[in-house]
């Protein structure tokens, strides 16, 4: 998976991925990451790359020209039989379709994404129109750049993609993998301030764990997202259980 992010702020993408899982798996190769600056693309001598919005307004806007012209230097590498290669342009939007699991599993199946980071007020629509393919956002509310969303997004991408974790059957049993919240975890010690692990984790019996995983999960997302229940699969006995604790606990935790 080859990331690139047209951004102002390069280094906040760099740093943040050369750490951590991510950082690992940059240099075992699983992904590469490429952070361009579009101030490098202006064309004038202050680097200026921002201008004032037609009509008034509050707030400066990020102009059409820098954008595309750094948008077509990082697609001049991908060139098939002479024709640009599809990729995806996804610009980090508070506009955009919100961030999903989903949508993480579906740009992991892609070899190269492009993310386009906006400032200020955002990007000159022209040339939005001309390059974005998807846009994006990572919740209603509204950040200051388009970096942060990246990264987020760049991250969940990154761990369904293959090698990235060391046991790839993580990312399959964790929450929202099949619409429900994942079950509680431990670790050693066994008892800390005076709470005991539940036994049936040390009980070896991979038939009762895994009933146990189940209820947990239910009883969880009953409890926390109900929401996500729409689109689970559930028998009717999960579903007669998941419909009492919601009656009897209430959405709230
Ligand atoms: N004026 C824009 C609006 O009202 O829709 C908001 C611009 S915001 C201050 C600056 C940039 O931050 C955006 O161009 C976008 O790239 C990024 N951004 C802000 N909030 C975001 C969100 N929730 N999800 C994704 N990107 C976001």
């Amino acid at each position: 998976m080859n990331f690139h992010v047209m951004t102002l702020f390069p280094e906040m993408i760099e740093q943040a991925m050369a750490v951590s899982i991510t950082g690992r798996a940059v240099k075992a190769g699983h992904i590469s990451v490429n952070a361009v600056n579009i101030r490098d693309y202006a064309a004038n001598k202050h680097n200026r790359v921002d201008d004032y919005p037609y009509g008034g307004g509050a707030g400066m806007v990020m102009q059409a020209e820098p954008v595309y012209r750094c948008y077509q230097d990082i697609m001049e590498q991908y060139s098939e039989n002479g024709l640009p290669k599809k990729i995806k342009v996804i610009y980090l939007s508070p506009q955009g379709k919100v961030f999903s699991q989903r949508m993480a599993q579906e740009y992991a199946d892609e070899d190269d994404l492009i993310f386009l980071c906006g400032h200020y007020e955002g990007i000159d629509e022209r040339v939005l129109e001309e390059i974005v393919t998807d846009y994006v956002s990572i919740g209603d509310y509204v950040l200051t750049g388009g970096e942060l969303p990246a990264l987020v997004m760049m991250d969940a991408i990154s761990r369904l993609v293959p090698g990235v974790l060391n046991n790839n059957l993580s990312a399959q049993t964790e929450s929202f993998s099949e619409s429900l919240l994942e079950y509680p975890q431990y670790t050693r010690p066994e008892e800390w301030n005076g709470k005991k692990v539940p036994p049936v984790l040390l009980s070896g019996n991979h038939k009762l764990l895994a009933e146990w995983y189940r209820e947990q999960s239910l009883r969880r997302t009953a409890c926390c997202r109900p929401d996500l229940l729409e689109n689970a699969e559930l028998s009717q006995a999960e579903w007669a259980f998941v419909q009492e604790i919601i009656s009897k606990e209430g959405s709230d935790r």
